[in-house]
């Protein structure tokens, strides 16, 4: 048998038309602002190429990442067009490498500023400048960010600050922060704004201003860490049933015989584990669904291998595929009961499952 005839025991569906539909969501959320998708982490674990690609179609024209080495592969991937902030700066040694890929930093310090100032000095390259209005994590100070001279700000045509509490809609630091950056914009140089991760785009039209940077949301996490009915599921992670056994009362299952059945029980071992980004913390509590109903997970999970109870369950055959994530497993959902974020989740997404893209890429 050919491998490509052999079916994955392990598959992650990425649809790119789930991707697009959210897309469209936050872009009407956002009312006019520029809509400019966050895929560092490799599109949040589910593929940082294609799922640009397809937003790129869609019609976003500029994108983050995090590093400089995923601007460059997202360079390669959307030719010189677009945009392509990276959130990490210039890093010590990074400016020429950001220059040569034609990549934009969002510059964070009074050094990085100088530096890219220096370097920017012939290609007059245009960076963003990143202020910390409170998350205290990267960013100039509003007090340093107004003391600086038209002239050190000339190469910079983006501002940008982070909330800190934005799935928080009632926090008062959002609030704080949003005024604090409004004020510390109208003390500089005319250049667009932005504030707003996927979150914020739904705090309302004060804080979407020039361009708007969601991430989760376009991978369908709710932007208040629960399922958000607006938003399509992105990500489907299945696993074939490798056994199906019968534990008798009073035996145990997986390591540390944590779970002991109490009555005799049909039980699926799936071909997927904590190495595939299906994390200990999910059991218990945890579920898989199959043939449209939720089925515990049982014991502990291994490496490779789980549990689940499909006790009465005629589909439970060896073969077949039981969702882990998706449509019936909410990503928010999952994340919770495993004492986690939706964010955490998707970007543990491991490399062993066969990734598959459903939908056109553009
Ligand atoms: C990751 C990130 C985002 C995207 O946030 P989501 O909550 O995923 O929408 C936006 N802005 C910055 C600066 C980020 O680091």
């Amino acid at each position: 048998m050919s491998p490509s005839s052999l079916n994955p025991t392990l598959s992650l569906t990425v649809d790119l038309d789930a991707l697009a539909h959210n897309y469209r969501v936050l872009r009407d959320a956002a009312g006019g602002a520029e809509v400019a998708p966050v895929v560092k982490a490799d599109g949040y674990g589910l593929g940082a190429s294609a799922c640009a690609r397809r937003l790129w179609a869609e019609g976003a024209k500029s994108f983050y990442v995090a590093r400089l080495t995923e601007g460059e592969a997202l360079r390669a991937d959307l030719g010189p067009d677009s945009v392509i902030y990276v959130l990490d700066g210039v890093t010590p040694g990074a400016a020429s490498r950001l220059a040569a890929a034609g990549l934009t930093p969002v510059l964070s310090s009074l050094a990085q500023l100088d530096e890219w100032r220096a370097s920017a000095a012939t290609s007059r390259l245009k960076a963003a400048l990143h202020i910390d209005t409170g998350m205290n994590r990267l960013g100039l100070r509003p007090e340093e960010a107004r003391a600086l001279s038209a002239d050190r700000l000339a190469d910079i045509d983006l501002l940008l600050t982070h909330l800190a509490c934005a799935d928080a809609p009632a926090h008062p630091l959002n609030e704080a922060q949003r005024s604090l950056f409004a004020e510390t914009c109208t003390a500089l140089p005319k250049a667009r704004a932005t504030l707003a991760n996927t979150a914020a785009v739904f705090l309302g039209s004060t804080y979407t201003l020039d361009q708007v940077r969601p991430g989760i949301g376009l991978y369908g996490g709710g932007p208040l860490g629960v399922p958000d009915a607006r938003l399509k599921a992105v990500a489907t992670l299945e696993a074939a049933i490798l056994q199906v056994r019968t534990v008798p009362p009073g035996e145990s299952i997986g390591y540390g015989a944590d779970f002991v059945a109490t009555h005799p029980m049909q039980v699926a071992i799936l071909a997927a584990g904590y190495a595939d980004g299906v994390l200990r913390s999910f059991s218990p509590g945890g579920y898989a669904c199959l043939a449209g109903e939720r089925r515990p997970l049982l014991g502990r999970v291994s490496m490779d291998l789980i549990a689940i109870d499909v006790t009465g369950c005629d589909a439970a055959v060896p073969g077949a595929m039981v969702e882990l994530l998706g449509a019936n497993v909410a990503v928010d959902d999952a994340a919770a009961l495993a004492g986690t974020s939706a964010y955490e989740l998707l970007t543990r997404l491991g490399s062993r499952a066969e990734r598959r893209y459903v939908g056109a890429l553009g």
